[in-house]
C-alpha cells in the first residue's frame, strides 16, 4: 500500500492557503509554514477578479456570508485627473486580505492543514537519494515532506538561498496601503494615475473602501515621507486630491512594501513548485495577482494530486502554469509603461476613450476565464 504524501507549503497568502485546502480536502497530508500570525493587513489592492468564483464556490472556499461589494466598472484617470470609465466584461468584487486570508486559514485548519504560524523557512533541500524535501525553519527545526509547495510571496530570503536571479535585481517601486471611509461608487475599480505610479481605489467590506498605490522610490526618498510625496506627487492628480482630503483615513499608518519585482521567474525550481507570486507578479494594475494566486494554488493542488512521480507533476505543473499565466504577466509589464507618466497616461486616456476594443483587449489579455 502506498504511503500517504507529506506536502510542506511554504508561505500562507491566497497561493499556499488554496493549494494547502484542496490538497487537505483530498486526504493529503499538509503542514503550512507562515511567518507572520493572523490576522494581519498586507499591501495589495483587494479588488479580486470574477474568474475565480466558480472555483471558489465549488471548493466551499467563498466566504460568501460576507457582504463585499461587487466590481462592474474601471474608471481611469490620467495624471491631470482627466477621467473615462468603461464597463468590465468579467468583473470582480472587493475584500480586505485581513479577513479573507484568516477565514482560509480557519477553512485550512478545519481541512485537517497543520498551520505553523511565526515559522520562517530558512532553507529546503531536495535529497535525490530520499526523493524527500529537508526544510529547516529559523528556530532550527527541520520537516520532511514529499512535495514542496513554494508560496512565500513575490521576494523572500528563502529566494536568496534559492539563487534565483531575479533576487539581485533592485526595484524602483514602493507599494501603499490605506483603508478609508469615502463617498465614491461602490461599483468602480479607479485607476488613478500620477508622475512615477498610479492608485487603484475600490470598495472593500463594511461600507470601506481599500486605496493602494504603486509609487516611486526615489521619489518617497527625495520627499522624505509619505505624508510628503503624496501631497507633492498624487494630490496633483485632482481625482486623488478629492478623494486624500474628503476621505477618513482608518489605520494609524499605512502599510508600505519595497521591492515590488515584476521581473520574470520560473514556474519550477529546485524541484519546488512554485505558486503565485513566487512564480511572478503581475502588475498591480491588472487587479489579478490575487485570482493567479489562486488559480496557481489550485493546479498545484491538481498535479500533486492527480500524479505520481515528480517529473510528471513538474512536468504537469509547469505545462499549466506557462499556459495560463506566462502571456497574462508579459501583457501587464508592457501595459504597465502605459501608466505613471503625463505622457503615457494621457495616450492610455485616449486608448479607452477612442478605442473601446483596444482597451478590452488589453483587459482580456491580462485576465484568465473562469474556471
Ligand atoms: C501595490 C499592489 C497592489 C495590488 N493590488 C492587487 C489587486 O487589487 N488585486 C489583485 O488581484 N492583486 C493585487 N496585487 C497582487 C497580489 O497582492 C498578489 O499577487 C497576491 O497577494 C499573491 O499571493 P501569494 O499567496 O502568492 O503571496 P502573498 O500573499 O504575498 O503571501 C506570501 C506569504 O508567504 C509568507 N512568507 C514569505 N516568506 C516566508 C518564509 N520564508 N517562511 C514562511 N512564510 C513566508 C509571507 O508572510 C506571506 O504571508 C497587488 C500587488 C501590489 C504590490
Amino acid at each position: 500500500m502506498q504511503s500517504r504524501k507529506r506536502v510542506l507549503v511554504i508561505g500562507g497568502g491566497l497561493a499556499g492557503l488554496i493549494s494547502s485546502c484542496v490538497l487537505a480536502k483530498n486526504g493529503v497530508e499538509v503542514v503550512l509554514f507562515e511567518k507572520k500570525q493572523y490576522p494581519f493587513h498586507r499591501v495589495c489592492g483587494e479588488y479580486i477578479s470574477n474568474e475565480v468564483i466558480d472555483f471558489l464556490t465549488r471548493e466551499g472556499l467563498l466566504p460568501a456570508h460576507i457582504d463585499f461589494p461587487k466590481i462592474g466598472q474601471f474608471e481611469f484617470t490620467d495624471t491631470h485627473g482627466k477621467g473615462s470609465r468603461t464597463p468590465l466584461d468579467l468583473g470582480g468584487f472587493g475584500l480586505s486580505r485581513y479577513v479573507l486570508d484568516y477565514w482560509l486559514v480557519q477553512k485550512a485548519m478545519q481541512l485537517g492543514v497543520t498551520l505553523l504560524e511565526r515559522s520562517n523557512v530558512i532553507d529546503v533541500i531536495y535529497d535525490q537519494t530520499a526523493d524527500k524535501f529537508e526544510l529547516e525553519l529559523a528556530g532550527g527545526e527541520k520537516y520532511l515532506g514529499d512535495f514542496v509547495i513554494a508560496a512565500h510571496g513575490k521576494r523572500s530570503k528563502i529566494d536568496k538561498v534559492l539563487h534565483r536571479p531575479f533576487i539581485e535585481k533592485r526595484s524602483p517601486y514602493i507599494g501603499v496601503k490605506y483603508h478609508i471611509n469615502s463617498d465614491l461608487d461602490r461599483s468602480v475599480v479607479a485607476l488613478h494615475n500620477f508622475e512615477g505610479g498610479y492608485c487603484g481605489v475600490n470598495a472593500i467590506e463594511d461600507q470601506k473602501f481599500n486605496l493602494c498605490y504603486l509609487g516611486s522610490r526615489e521619489q518617497l526618498r527625495s520627499y522624505g515621507s509619505i505624508d510628503e510625496m503624496e501631497k507633492h506627487v498624487l494630490m496633483k492628480n485632482p481625482a486623488l486630491n478629492r478623494i486624500f482630503k474628503e476621505s477618513e483615513f482608518l489605520f494609524d499608518k499605512p502599510e508600505v512594501i519595497n521591492e515590488i519585482n515584476f521581473e520574470p521567474k520560473l514556474p519550477v525550481e529546485n524541484h519546488l513548485l512554485m505558486v503565485g507570486d513566487a512564480a511572478g507578479l503581475i502588475t498591480p494594475l491588472c487587479g489579478n495577482g490575487m485570482a493567479m494566486a489562486i488559480h496557481a494554488g489550485k493546479i498545484a493542488a491538481e498535479a500533486i494530486l492527480s500524479l505520481q512521480s515528480r517529473k510528471e507533476v513538474e512536468k504537469y505543473y509547469t505545462q499549466n502554469w506557462n499556459r495560463e499565466f506566462k502571456r497574462r504577466l508579459q501583457v501587464g509589464r508592457w501595459t504597465q509603461r502605459l501608466f505613471g507618466s503625463k505622457f503615457s497616461s494621457t495616450i492610455a486616456y485616449y486608448i479607452l476613450q477612442k478605442s473601446p476594443f483596444l482597451a478590452n483587449q488589453i483587459i482580456r489579455n491580462t485576465h484568465g476565464k473562469t474556471f
